[in-house]
């Protein structure tokens, strides 16, 4: 739905099917990150997916406990402190040196959020988007994709014909495997049962106040509003066949006594560390979880898929728009697939670290030292603003939890706000931004230009540092093209971007 979305405001017309009559019922992921909330901004769905999550002014608090039961001696060990997006906000407005986000994240789970992408592709006039309808196959040749598409309902088949084709079908893609595409790593690294409810016993499952995620050695407890939804990630007994696993004693179990709820979901499911070895092949592509699949510590799944989308969607619209050369969809590989690696394996740290905490859990009877334990292992899971912010597109891999601002071809914009209040993030062109600080001729580039492009004069001697150069060439995805104090080769320059080059 996001590579649809940004397709259209391209004005790139495309077919999104997908085989279930609706959007999910399952809440899997609960943050959108802060990259992903700026790239939705652009998208211009940032607000309508604000209206739908947590309210802004909730923390996004992590807190270990022994259990919830404060009458049975439940007691908190450990509190990581985040502030709200409320708090957030404050503090980006504040920190204005480049190394903050354009947006806070999101606390928002999947049943959420996807009515809302929906929402944004359906009624626009270059989205012809089909619920129940599967694909099931396809041929390519050198001018097209041919799909073949079954209807859920009446089993009827159709034919399709189209430029490109983007398999955005999830962990078990069949996109993928008509291409051939092995996915290597790990498969089932553990089983784990996911519990959906709603509960008025706020009394128990906020016992220390009002926490995002709520944590033991035995599983996570996720808030989903803060009111009266909540999910419980937790590990499936050993005994029990997983179909027949009894939801209402696990959540008992793990919150140290009964309480009133109703249950909406709950389900065995295998975490996965798994990467796709091509990320498409001519003129088919993966994005998503057709691509990539993670323990969801960290919150990379989806996130990282939002990246895809981006990338992948500007590069296409490009080729359809005609001024891609040849190089620039092959890029799409070459830029994602790397990230695709770098975010599984901070998703496997993250989870050792739980581990780690698993095993203190087990040893250590007190529960100060457990405390002080926990607070030792930290969370990096929500601190690595490196892997969130700082991914970057020329092959340098950076510290995963600091986010170093800079405008390196092939780098995320560094987001600030101008002295007229307004942020510069807000300013750039749907497609390309040529940035001119000072005094540089930014016409080399502007009248050999063969894709739209939109120039921003920032007129601000002291934010001129943190830029680093005097003119920088933005992509639609807000990663940094090219940069320079002068461009005596306009020409040159667009050549190498539009194949998908960082110059
Ligand atoms: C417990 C849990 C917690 C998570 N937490 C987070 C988090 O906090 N943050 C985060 O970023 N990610 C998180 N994730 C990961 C996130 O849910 C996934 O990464 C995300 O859903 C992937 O999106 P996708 O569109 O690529 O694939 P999917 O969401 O799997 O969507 C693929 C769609 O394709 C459809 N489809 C499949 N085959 C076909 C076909 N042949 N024809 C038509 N349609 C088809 C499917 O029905 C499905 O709707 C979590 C996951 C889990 C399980």
């Amino acid at each position: 739905m996001t590579l649809a979305r940004t397709l259209a405001l391209f004005g790139v017309r495309c077919l999104l099917v997908e085989r279930n009559p609706s959007t999910t019922r399952h809440p899997k992921m609960d943050i959108t990150n802060g990259r992903s909330m700026e790239l939705f901004r652009r998208l211009g769905v940032a607000d309508k997916l604000r209206a739908v999550a947590v309210p802004e002014e909730n923390c996004f608090d992590v807190s270990w406990v022994t259990s919830l039961a404060v009458e049975h001696g439940g007691r908190e060990l450990h509190r990581f402190r985040y502030p709200s997006a409320a708090e957030k906000r404050i503090e980006i407005r504040n920190r204005n040196d480049g190394t903050q986000p354009r947006e806070p994240a999101m606390r928002v789970s999947q049943v959420m959020i996807e009515p809302v992408l929906r929402e944004a592709i359906l009624h626009h006039p270059f989205v012809e988007a089909r619920w129940s309808v599967g694909f099931e196959d396809f041929v390519q040749d050198g001018e097209g994709v041919t799909a073949t598409l079954r209807h859920s309902k009446t089993g009827v088949t159709e034919q399709v014909r189209c430029d490109y084709l983007a398999g955005c079908d999830g962990g078990s893609s069949l996109v993928r495997d008509k291409l051939g595409i092995a996915l290597e790593g790990k498969a089932a690294v553990s089983h784990r049962y996911m519990i959906h409810f709603q509960s008025d016993a706020r009394e128990l499952l906020q016992a220390f106040g009002v926490a995002w995620h709520y944590q033991t050695d035995k599983g996570t407890l996720i808030a989903q509003d803060d009111k009266d939804t909540w999910t419980l990630q937790t590990r499936p007994p050993s005994d029990v066949v997983p179909d027949t696993i009894d939801p209402n004693p696990l959540l008992d179990a793990w919150a140290g006594r009964a309480f009133p709820r109703k249950i909406l979901v709950a389900n065995p499911w295998f975490t996965h560390l798994l990467l796709a070895e091509r990320y498409g092949q001519g003129r088919v592509f993966l994005a998503g979880d057709a691509a990539h699949q993670y323990i969801p510590t960290g919150g990379y799944g989806m996130n990282t898929g939002i990246g895809d989308a981006i990338d992948l969607g500007w590069k296409l619209a490009s080729a359809v728009k005609g001024f891609a050369l040849p190089g620039l969809l092959a890029s799409y590989e070459r830029e994602r697939q790397p990230v695709g690696l770098r975010n599984r394996a901070a998703s496997g740290r993250h989870t050792d670290v739980r581990i780690k905490i698993g095993e203190l859990y087990q040893k250590e009877r007190d529960p100060d030292a457990l405390g002080r334990g926990i607070a030792a292992l930290g969370n990096a899971e929500n601190e690595s603003w490196g892997i969130e912010f700082g991914y970057r597109y020329d092959g340098v891999e950076g510290d995963p939890l600091v986010y170093a601002p800079t405008t390196a071809p092939g780098a995320r914009l560094p987001s600030i706000f101008l002295r007229d209040g307004s942020a510069l993030y807000d300013k750039l062109g749907p497609w390309f931004t040529l940035l001119r600080f000072g005094d540089a001729d930014p016409s080399p580039l502007i009248d050999s230009a063969p894709a739209p492009l939109e120039t921003v004069i920032v007129d601000d001697p002291a934010l001129a540092a943190t830029y680093e150069a005097k003119l920088v060439l933005v992509r639609p995805d807000t990663h940094v093209a090219w940069r320079g104090n002068a461009c005596p080769d306009g020409a040159a320059v667009w050549r190498r971007v539009l194949n998908g080059e960082l110059t």
